[in-house]
Formats: C-alpha cells, structure tokens, sequence
C-alpha cells in the first residue's frame, strides 16, 4: 500500500476516527493476481463445504453487530438504529446466499444423441465498487452472492466509509474464509477504483453510485466485454390520489425522503399529489416532517443524522435557492458536524431540484389531476429505481404500478429492499439486478455440455 493514508472523519463531529491505506494500481495488480489463486481452490471446494464456511462468514458477522453497527455510526453518521439494521442486513445476505449454493443446480435438456446438461460456472474475480451511502448493505448485496457462486471478490469501499469493510474482510478471515478470497482495497474511485475496472483479471464489477461514474465503468468495461451491474441514482414518485388514506400516506412521507438524510438511491423525493386533496396533504405533511427527530446518532431515538462530507452538504445546498422560501423546513442542529435540516419545495416539473437526484433530505411536492397525469409526471425523469403509490382502488394500485417505469414499486408503503425480493432500476437507474432468488446467477455463466452417448 501507498504512504499516504487517507483521513477517516466522523460526520456528526468532523473528528478524525480512523486513517487507511490509500491503495494504488500495483497493489490491485496484486490483489487480482492473490485473488485468482484463491478462487480457483474455493471454486473446488465441494458446494457443502463452501456453504457451510459461508454460514460460518455470517455467524461471526452476528457475533460483532454492535461493534459493526458503531463504525457505521462513527464513519458515516447513521442513527444507531439504522446501523444495526445494517449490520443485519450483511448477516442476512450471507445466510441467504449460502442457502443458494447447493441449489446452483442446471438443467437437463432433452436432445437426440445424448445427454444435454447445464452448468453455472463461477466467473473467476469480482470487483465489487461500494458507495458510502449504505456502505455495509451494499458491500454484502454483491459480496455474499458472488462467494456464494465460486468467485473471490475484491471490494472497494467509497473514499470516505472503509471501516466496515475492512472489519468484515477481518471477520471472514477468522470465520474461515480462505487467505485473499475475499480483500478489502480501499483507496480512491480514479485510481483504486479505476485499476479494478481496468484489470484484464476482473471477470466483472459490481458498481453502486452516480450515473456519471456509471456511465465511464459500463464504457470501459465494454472495451474487454466485461460483466458489469450498475446500480445507480433515482428521483423517485410517491404518488398520492384522492381516494388514499392521505393519513397514512402524509405520516409515512416524510421517512421515504428524510431516512438516511435522504442519501438513498430510493428516496421518494418527488412527492406527486392529486390537486384535490393537496391542501389536506401539505397541512398534515408539516407536523410530520417536523417532528422526525434529528440528531446525535448515537441516540437509539434519532432517526436524522448528519450528511456524509461537507462537499454533500454543499451539493445539497446548491439545489434550494435562499430567496425561494420552502414549504416545509425542519431543524437541524448547528456547530459540528454536516448537518442540513429537511426541507419540502413546491417545484415545477422542470425545475433543477425537481429533475435531479439531490441525494439530501430534500423533496419537491407536484399537484396532479388525474391518474394519467400522475403516470406521466411519474414517468418524466431520466431515472427509474423505485416508486409509491397511495390508493385505495385495487385496480387503480396495479394499473399505476405497472405503468410506472421503475424497477421497485411498493403500494400504500415505501418498502424497496428486501435481500431475498430483486431489486435494481430501469433506464438511466441502473443495468442488471441485485438480491432475490437469481442473486446467484448473475455471478456465474451458463456453460452447455453434450454428451454422446455410444
Ligand atoms: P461516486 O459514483 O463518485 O462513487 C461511488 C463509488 O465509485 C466510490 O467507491 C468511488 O470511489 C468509486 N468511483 C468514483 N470514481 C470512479 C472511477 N472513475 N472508477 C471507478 N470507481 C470510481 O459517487 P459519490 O461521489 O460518492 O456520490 C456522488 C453522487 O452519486 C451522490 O450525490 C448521489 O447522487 C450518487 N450516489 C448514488 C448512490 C446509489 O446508491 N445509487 C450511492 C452513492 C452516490
């Protein structure tokens, strides 16, 4: 590794709390190449003994959640609650995966001649490119399917949020897991990150962050035909109609934009409500926003916490204009740390907030007229992740639901993410998809084998 180290610092107090190792080209060149030897030896391993190490991987990883859980805290300012979450989520996915390994089972196909059989060979090294928004969960949604399937795996966490990662690396080590199967390279997203994409030894990259950055991974991978999912931004609908529990639906708003400060790619942060209950909505939208609880994040009662860089804070910024006043704000604390109080606009359409993906606690409300308009005002973005509809017309639920051009809709809730349900975008949200029962195939290729039988 490099000399320089970089800087660790805790967002809810601009402490330093840790330094790691920079890392550079020469040492993902030697990563890969560590990482090939041990692939190719786990790839052996008979699928019940490879499972069996997988469950081992996620016991240890039960065994320190709390601790994982307070480096989530301390690198990335989460509420201690979210974090756990977190935590348990990486468990979850490592479970879950080694539940797949003795059920990467092919197909037999009828043929004249012989016998036609199916394989999923594993594909050798993954890259799997973390951003610092849900760094554990994310790190996990690739690590434990592409082990799972026979790959070794190299992470590179964001800039600003390594610890968990190089705690789970630490984890899987004394869990069992063989030398350089699974490494950790924290380092910077040109360099570190770019080496990776690079590596003629990389069979794939995983990558989790901007369009733009997605954009330039998906451009180069293609120069060597290499496997690549994108998961990517969004600015995501919650839609509202009339004939809604506008109750329920005005209680519930405000965590699908404010949780994680609204540094979720699933944010519902275009709030779109049918003009005749809009009024009704925006008076009881108010209270709720401002009584989510912003704060300490190692409170359990916070459910706020900080942005992630003062660069993040300022990003946000740069989307509400100081002479606009805001619908809705909240509080946010002053003195340390990257703070930025929720904030609801009511936009135009083609405005730059109501476009882009501010990746803050910030969402922009739009009246509607009728289901079409909603549909269509839904649809009015370069993204497609997720989505909300409020109804209660069955019909109503599915027919938006199916019209919407997003990979993950949720009815009368905002859930998104659950390990064992897929998940991942349609248009400029993301390419391939994560989690779910095929989480396995997507780090294998399907090799056909006939045989002649005499
Ligand atoms: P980013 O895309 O720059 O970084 C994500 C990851 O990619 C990090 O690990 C980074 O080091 C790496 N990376 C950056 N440049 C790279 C390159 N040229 N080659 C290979 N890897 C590279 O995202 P960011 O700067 O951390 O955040 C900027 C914006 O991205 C946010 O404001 C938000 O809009 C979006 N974002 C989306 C998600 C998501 O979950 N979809 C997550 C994080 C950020």
């Amino acid at each position: 590794m490099r000399d320089s180290p970089l800087d660790i610092i805790n967002p809810a107090t601009e402490e330093v709390v840790a330094t790691v190792p920079d890392s550079g080209r020469e040492d993902v060149d030697a990563a890969v190449a560590r990482a090939a030897r041990a692939q190719r030896r786990w790839a052996a391993l008979a699928p019940g003994d490879r499972a069996r190490q997988m469950r081992r991987f996620a016991a240890a990883v039960d065994d320190h959640l709390e601790e994982l859980a307070q480096l989530e805290v301390r690198e990335a300012g989460h509420p201690v609650g979210n974090a756990r979450w977190e935590a348990g989520n990486a468990r979850d996915l490592l479970e879950y995966a080694a539940g797949g390994v003795e059920r990467l089972t092919g197909a037999q196909i009828p043929v004249a001649g012989g016998l036609d059989v199916t394989f999923h060979e594993p594909l050798g090294v993954v890259a799997v490119i973390a951003p610092w928004n849900f760094p554990m969960p994310i790190a996990a949604w690739g690590l434990a399917p592409a082990l799972a399937a026979g790959n070794a795996v190299l992470l590179k966490p964001a800039e600003t949020t390594p610890l968990t990662a190089l705690r789970l690396a630490e984890l899987g080590l004394e869990a069992g897991l063989p030398e350089d199967l699974f490494q950790v390279l924290p380092g910077a997203g040109p360099v570190a990150g770019d080496a990776l994409v690079e590596h003629p030894g990389v069979a794939k990259v995983v990558f989790t962050g901007s369009t733009a950055v997605g954009k330039q991974i998906m451009a180069k991978c293609a120069a060597g035909v290499k496997r690549v999912t994108l998961e990517l931004g969004g600015k995501s609908p919650n839609i509202v109609f009339a004939d809604a529990d506008v109750e329920r639906a005005a209680a519930a708003a405000p965590g699908s934009f404010l949780d994680n400060t609204g540094q979720d790619c699933c944010a519902r942060s275009r709030i779109l409500v049918q003009r005749s209950v809009y009024d009704r909505f925006m008076e009881l939208l108010e209270p709720a926003v401002k009584s989510f609880v912003v704060g300490d994040p190692t409170d359990p009662a916070t459910q706020m916490g900080p942005l992630i860089s003062a660069a993040q804070r300022e990003r946000v910024r740069s989307y509400v204009s100081e002479s606009a006043p805001a619908a809705i704000r909240g509080e946010a604390p002053g003195g340390k740390g990257f703070w930025y109080p929720a904030t609801v606009l009511e936009a135009a359409p083609d405005d730059r907030v109501a476009v882009e993906e501010v990746f803050g606690p910030v969402a922009v409300v739009l009246p509607f007229e009728d289901e079409a308009d909603a549909v269509r005002l839904a649809n009015a973005t370069d993204y497609g992740l997720s989505g909300s509809v409020w109804t209660r017309d069955v019909s109503r639920a599915l027919r938006v639901s199916r019209a919407v051009m997003a990979g993950n809709l949720s009815v009368n809730s905002h859930s998104s993410v659950r390990y064992w349900t897929p998940f991942g975008g349609f248009k400029q949200s993301g390419i391939g998809r994560e989690l779910g029962p095929d989480a396995l195939a997507a780090f294998t290729e399907t090799k056909n084998v006939f045989i002649a039988v005499e």
